[in-house]
């Protein structure tokens, strides 16, 4: 029987990139997101269109930073073999600028939102006495952002969060690992003009943004990797920082 993928925010971007790897490598998925129902469902028919039929896809909305839509979800989940914290959400400005509003939104999706599923994926992975759980992270969440502040301190938590947990679930054989991504193509930075994504790139030494595919292929690193790699923090930014 397929092992089972759980992927947060597979709707766009990184998720939807890493959902259709773990796919691909033979995993049945579970994939939500917070609105774009639509965007599961093209998802969806994409991958079933590689004939896996021992494979199944689940679509769910799911509010990540909403704790009862969060038990909800596992309250119909039978078995998660790997589950990847990837659901989140960027906010630029100045911090005295930000509304008591915004910190919390943005804390309760980034950071709380890890702790609730794995609150609840946890007992799940206790019974099989393995899994997986992969938390993506940025750069910011060590070196922290100017007009990124909230979601940089959003990233660190998650970044203490994973080396934490890692020791909390070593003695379990679950292994818990992040992601520091650095400038990756997604939607997240669409703010962006052509000039101000040029200059980025000028600082990055691998001369390029980041592709979705190539966090994909580190979660796939991590699920090879070594039992006794766990607790660590990998960055994926082309030598950026
Ligand atoms: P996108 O904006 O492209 O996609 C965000 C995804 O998260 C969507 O699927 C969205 O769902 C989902 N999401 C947002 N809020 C919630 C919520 N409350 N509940 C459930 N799902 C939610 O972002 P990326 O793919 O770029 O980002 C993915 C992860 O990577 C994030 O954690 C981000 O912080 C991190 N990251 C990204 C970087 C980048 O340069 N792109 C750099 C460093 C880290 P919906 O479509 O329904 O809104």
């Amino acid at each position: 029987m397929p092992k089972t993928a759980l992927i947060t925010g597979a709707s766009r971007g990184i998720g939807r990139s890493i959902a259709a790897a773990l796919y691909r490598e033979g995993y049945s998925l579970i994939v939500t997101c917070k609105q774009s129902y639509d965007r599961l469902e093209q998802l969806r028919d994409e991958l079933l269109s590689l004939n896996r039929t021992d494979q199944t896809i689940t679509l769910r909305l799911c509010d990540c930073s909403n704790p009862g839509m969060v038990e909800e979800l596992f309250g119909e989940i039978p078995s998660v073999d790997v589950l990847v914290n990837n659901a989140g959400i960027s906010m630029t400005g100045l911090l005295h600028e930000m509304s008591v509003d915004d910190w919390n939104t943005m804390i309760s999706t980034n950071l709380s939102g890890v702790f609730y599923h794995c609150k609840y994926c946890i007992p799940l992975m206790l019974r099989k006495h393995a899994g997986h759980i992969i938390n993506i992270s940025s750069v910011w969440g060590a070196a922290g952002a100017s007009m990124e502040v909230a979601y940089s301190a959003s990233k660190g938590g998650v970044n203490t969060l994973t080396r934490a947990l890692a020791r909390e679930l070593a003695p379990s054989h679950i292994q818990v690992n992040a992601i520091a991504c650095g400038l990756i193509d997604t939607d997240m930075n669409r703010h962006l003009t052509t000039e101000e994504t040029a200059s980025l790139i000028e600082q990055i030494p691998a001369d390029r943004i980041g592709t979705p595919e190539d966090i994909a292929r580190a979660v796939l690193m991590l699920l090879h990797a070594p039992s006794y790699l766990t607790g660590q923090i990998i960055t994926v930014d082309g030598a950026w920082t």
